[in-house]
């Protein structure tokens, strides 16, 4: 029998009382796919800290493995472990550690801090309390110079203490398994999970893709542009994600982190879909 693949769903952390309650069910409808954790994203700059920290302690209570994403942004270390030791005292034992990005109009920190020196961070201070994830590029971060300097970066992480990667999300799977090759070649062992975004709404898939650098093949761009109504759209992208999520875990990916967008059904389907076989 083959070893169950691990799941993940991340959420972000909505600004209304609505938009919570709704993330509370969506929480709970989700559990049934028996998630390793769910995460909760960080507005770099401290933007959402008192929502995410309010979301993961709140979960954390009700016995929920939840990691928070944290990033230096323009924080001083003070902020930052106050942070670590509220959610060490909360319950919280996984971390994604994060550079993170500045929201548009907050202005330019000085030097965003690199998830490196984060990682190391946290280790000086909480020790291995906290497994922690990191972020991976298979198709290049947006500001890298090469991809072999993304590498190198990556590694960094791991050297200084991450213990696995989720990626940014990528709908050409040999992007993801020629990433894993360069990473082996590179000395890296630690497991990378792919990160997965349902397909749920055309313009705002592209708009995030374009901030992020994800890159939409063609083909699948063309293919949604021709359909009009969204439930069309919905259906080839639940075909389309189900397919890249089969091919990763037949090719050996370790399983699967969703971006979930706070919502059920376009991460529920794809689960639902997946063959009992994958
Ligand atoms: P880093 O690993 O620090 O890399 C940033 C850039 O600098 C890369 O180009 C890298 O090649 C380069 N670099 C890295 N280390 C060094 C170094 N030591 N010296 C010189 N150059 C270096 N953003 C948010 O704001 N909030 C979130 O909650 C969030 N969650 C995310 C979750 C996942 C799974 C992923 C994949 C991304 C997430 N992001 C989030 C986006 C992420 O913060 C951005 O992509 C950001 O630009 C880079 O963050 P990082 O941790 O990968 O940075």
């Amino acid at each position: 029998m083959k070893d169950p693949i691990r799941i993940s769903f991340e959420f972000f952390p909505p600004k209304t009382a609505d938009g919570r309650a709704k993330l509370y069910r969506t929480r709970e409808i989700l559990q049934a796919f028996d998630p390793e954790f769910f995460s909760v994203t960080y507005g770099a700059g401290g933007t959402t800290r008192e929502t995410t920290a309010g979301i993961v302690t709140d979960m954390c209570r009700d016995g929920i493995s939840i990691a928070p994403h944290l990033s230096f942004g323009g924080d001083n270390e003070e902020t930052i472990l106050g942070l670590l030791n509220l959610y060490r005292e909360a319950g919280v034992t996984r971390i994604v550690a994060l550079r993170g990005d500045m929201p548009s109009g907050m202005g330019a920190v000085a030097q965003l801090v690199y998830a490196n020196e984060l990682v190391a961070f946290i280790r000086r201070h909480s020790g291995d309390h906290f497994h922690l994830e990191v972020a991976a590029y298979p198709e290049i971060h947006p500001e890298s110079n090469s991809y072999g300097d993304d590498i190198r970066y990556l590694k960094a992480k791991f050297e200084a203490g991450a213990d696995s990667a989720l990626t940014q999300y990528f709908y050409n799977p040999d992007s993801y398994f020629y990433f894993i090759d360069q990473c082996e070649k590179a000395g890296i062992d630690a497991p990378i999970y792919p990160g997965i975004m349902p397909i749920n709404n055309f313009d705002s898939l592209m708009r995030f893709s374009r901030n992020c650098g994800a890159e939409i093949p063609r083909w699948l761009k063309k293919r949604m542009e021709s359909y009009r109504n969204l439930e069309d759209i919905r259906k080839l992208g639940l075909e389309v994600v189900t397919d890249l999520c089969e091919t990763l875990l037949e090719g050996g990916a370790p399983g699967l982190h969703f971006y979930t967008m706070n919502q059920v059904d376009p991460t529920a389907s794809i689960l639902q879909a997946l063959s009992p076989e994958t």
